[in-house]
């Protein structure tokens, strides 16, 4: 009885533990995120990097500033600025943003269509864009939980902020991770939030947008379902779609992108480290 005890004590210490690691990891490069202790307490702490709020997190009565850094960054020395509470004094806090070189990825599309659009497209694409636009744009106070869930099991092929070459033509780099599964494998919500958009997209497919609180969004794509209406609230782990592959791809997978103060950053960096080998 007493070594049952032990033992369960002992896995408990483990659990705590694990669930204390701070998430999520910081990766001072372009695709990266910044994550900067504020010194101070006392006050609420409204930071924002180029002029757009960033994620405070708030943890064992301290503050941390989670900051999106664009792909499109230059190496060099960068700050964030905002004051505390409603205090007028600004402060500024540098960091150093490093290089990171991106590798090119070919890809073949069958669906000649979905890369280079026909005229009769266009309409549809630019209202899609405006849409994704808004989407990203949300922002509340809201707290956030940054312990994130892998959102569907599979492999995650680490492509996040690739040069891609669709067809031989050039093309915007990754945005997101792409997580291969088979058709029909559930989709979770990483984290708790509310469905922002969705709909049937030209290049991305089924898609769902989920704000997470200030400004922290996941978009979801190339889905075969979506379970969840605009509007909804969703917690943690919730099905909220299918894997598919709907939209701009080459078979079956989950893209998943995550944006914080209006930049895609590298959703690795949300979540625990692969367990095992
Ligand atoms: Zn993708």
């Amino acid at each position: 009885m007493r070594l049952f005890l032990s033992i369960t004590l002992f896995c408990l210490a483990l659990l705590q533990a694990s669930i204390s690691i701070a998430m999520p990891k910081q990766s001072l490069v372009p695709g990266g995120i910044a994550v900067i202790e504020l010194k101070r307490n006392d006050k609420q702490p409204n930071f924002n990097f180029q002029g757009k709020s960033v994620v405070i997190d708030q943890h064992d009565e301290k503050y941390r500033a989670i900051v999106g850094l664009p792909l499109s960054l230059r190496p060099g020395e960068y700050f964030i600025e905002g004051h505390w509470g409603n205090e007028k004094s600004l402060q500024k806090i540098f960091f150093r943003i490093k290089d990171k070189k991106y590798t090119t990825q070919s890809i073949t599309i069958k669906d000649k269509r979905k890369v280079n659009p026909y005229a009769e497209d266009m309409d549809r694409i630019l209202k899609e864009k405006k849409r994704k636009q808004k989407a990203r744009q949300v922002y509340n106070q809201q707290r956030v939980d940054l312990n994130f869930l892998q959102p569907t099991p599979g492999i995650m092929t680490g492509s996040f902020g690739r040069r891609r070459v669709f067809n031989g033509q050039a093309r915007r780099p990754h945005s997101g991770m792409d997580i291969a599964a088979p058709e029909g494998t559930p989709v979770l919500a990483p984290s708790a939030g509310v469905v922002v958009e969705s709909g049937d997209f030209f290049f991305s497919g089924n898609l769902v947008y989920i704000h997470h609180g200030q400004g922290l969004v996941s978009l979801f794509a190339h889905l075969s379902q979506i379970d969840v209406n605009i509007g909804d609230k969703v917690s943690k782990g919730q099905v909220i779609g299918k894997v598919g592959a709907t939209g701009r791809v080459t078979g079956p997978h989950l893209h998943w992108s995550l944006g914080l103060n209006r930049t895609w950053i590298d959703p690795a960096l949300f979540l625990p480290e692969p367990q095992g080998n």
